[in-house]
């Protein structure tokens, strides 16, 4: 394959041997791209800041065929998204939707759309969108576009409108959406009916409208019901919502 060159996100780096790094990036042209960064970790390095979490570059790297891992030869800055970092919830909220992308995709697979959100969803948090709210518009989309859309309107077991039950209105991820009283299990997840109007509603709005929506108790419903949707996905647990839950029990003033 040899050269290739692309607008990317940092989104995973881990430490190889003495000096190197892994670093996994999503680019726009390639989808997910894992590769060396010869001395990365020595000091002085050529790519000094460049590789830290969500920073947004350009990339070029060669592709020698013989391995998964390509090697990074450049990756210069574009946007620093350096605030995006300075806070434990910013920077939570961010990198649990790297999470979602590198844990849903797979290796030179361009997605595009994908890559759109990512970068939005950067832009509005380093702007000031609360950022478990950027995370809910997020991810609403995010499992749209990789295709495991949640049907809202009508039970997924019958076909017939969920009428709320007293504990509210179940979803079932696996089967692709809400569950009426009568078909629902007790293990379902319930949300408030309430819910799942501003779900339906968010996924109408243009990004920059459905960022300025303020979804009061839903928002926190709806940000457990995508991570729970996710995590289904994935087969485990995603790592940055425990990182959340650990800076949400940390004392305050010790961020
Ligand atoms: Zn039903």
């Amino acid at each position: 394959m040899g050269l290739g060159k692309s607008a990317a996100v940092v989104i995973g780096n881990f430490p190889l041997g003495e000096s190197d790094s892994v670093v996994t990036f999503f680019s726009r042209d390639f989808g997910k791209i894992r590769g060396v960064a010869k001395s990365a970790r020595r000091m002085p390095s050529k790519f000094g800041a460049a590789l830290e979490l969500l920073t947004l570059g350009e990339l070029v790297f060669f592709d020698t065929g013989r391995s998964d891992l390509v090697r990074i030869d450049h990756f210069d800055i574009v946007r620093p998204f350096a605030a995006v970092r300075d806070d434990l919830q910013r920077l939570g909220e961010t990198a649990w939707s790297a999470e979602c992308i590198g844990r849903l995709t797979a290796e030179r697979d361009p997605q595009r759309a994908l890559y759109g959100l990512l970068v939005r969803i950067l832009r509005s948090v380093e702007a000031g969108v609360p950022p478990r709210r950027a995370a809910v518009v997020f991810g609403v989309r995010c499992v749209d576009a990789l295709g495991h859309r949640l049907r809202l309107d009508v039970c997924v077991t019958c076909g017939r409108r969920p009428a709320p039950g007293r504990d509210g209105i179940a979803v079932d991820v696996e089967a692709g959406g809400v569950v009426c009283a009568a078909c629902a299990t007790d293990d379902l997840p319930r949300v408030a009916p309430s819910t799942v109007t501003a779900f339906s509603r968010l996924r109408t709005l243009a990004w920059d409208e459905a960022v300025r929506v303020r979804l009061g108790t839903a928002e926190a419903e709806l940000r457990a019901l995508l991570d729970h949707h996710v995590s289904r996905l994935i087969g485990q647990p995603t790592r940055t919502t425990r990182f959340l839950r650990e800076v949400a029990r940390a004392p305050a003033g010790r961020s």
